[in-house]
């Protein structure tokens, strides 16, 4: 396999500080738009990483799919976003998949990486939050895959995309919320002008943008603020002193 395994959506693969990787287009904004933007605008740079086309849901075709994470990734201001083409509906875990995202996060070089919560009823959220955690580790590794350079990215964070697990923090992203819905309108087949057959049962509400509205409100109760967006870490933060624990929004 080459360095070529993946469509490249966006832009050109590049370092950048913050790679947020999702099953399908959509699910990173769904779950981090807000704070992307926010971090972007405060200088920080974001590469995007969509592991499937999102072939087989129920609205939409491949190709409007990608076409619409291209239009998206623009309105975030992302620096480049990559395909990296697994098949939708059977995302897996194995040794290919894991080939192909540890090339796009050595050539990267991230210094924070952002998955979907691994707990979710998608069986492509699941195994793909298992293969983001993968990859994430063996990209440290130099013998694996040695042809590439080994990274060590700092942090590994879960974003929640319409689950209430308990946060490790919250980010206020009220400044950037109507922001945010704007970029997820570029998603027009999911979320602006849904095709769906009759009798389609959803697991959630059918108002996907209300639902999105609704959450980031939730956790804005909690972060004392319009909106915010909440993510677990992998493993504890490390705090070197108490200035910014407990720190309401402002
Ligand atoms: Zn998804």
């Amino acid at each position: 396999m080459n360095v070529q395994d993946h469509l490249l959506v966006h832009g050109k693969i590049e370092p950048i500080d913050i790679l947020a990787i999702g099953p399908h287009p959509d699910d990173i904004e769904i779950g981090a738009a807000g704070s992307l933007l926010k971090w972007i605008e405060a200088g920080q740079t974001v590469g995007l990483v969509d592991l499937t086309q999102g072939e087989i849901g129920t609205k939409g075709t491949g190709e409007e799919r990608i076409a619409e994470s291209k239009e998206a990734a623009n309105r975030l201001g992302a620096a480049f976003r990559a395909n990296l083409g697994l098949t939708d509906g059977s995302v897996a875990d194995d040794l290919s998949s894991r080939e192909r995202l540890v090339r796009v996060i050595r050539q990267s070089k991230p210094k924070w990486v952002l998955s979907n919560l691994e707990e979710d009823h998608h069986p492509d959220h699941t195994a793909g939050a298992r293969l983001v955690k993968s990859a994430y580790f063996l990209a440290r590794l130099p013998k694996f895959l040695d042809s590439l350079s080994p990274h060590s990215p700092e942090g590994l964070f879960y974003y929640l995309i319409h689950s209430f697990d308990p946060p490790t923090f919250l980010v206020d992203t009220s400044a950037f919320f109507e922001k945010k819905i704007e970029t997820l309108s570029a998603y027009t087949t999911q979320f602006i002008d849904p095709k769906l057959p009759e009798n389609y049962r959803h697991t959630g509400i059918s108002d996907y943008l209300k639902s999105v509205r609704t959450l980031g409100e939730a956790w804005g109760i909690q972060a004392g603020c319009d909106s915010a967006e909440a993510f677990i870490a992998d493993k504890p933060l490390i705090l070197e002193d108490l200035t910014h624990a407990g720190k309401r929004a402002k």
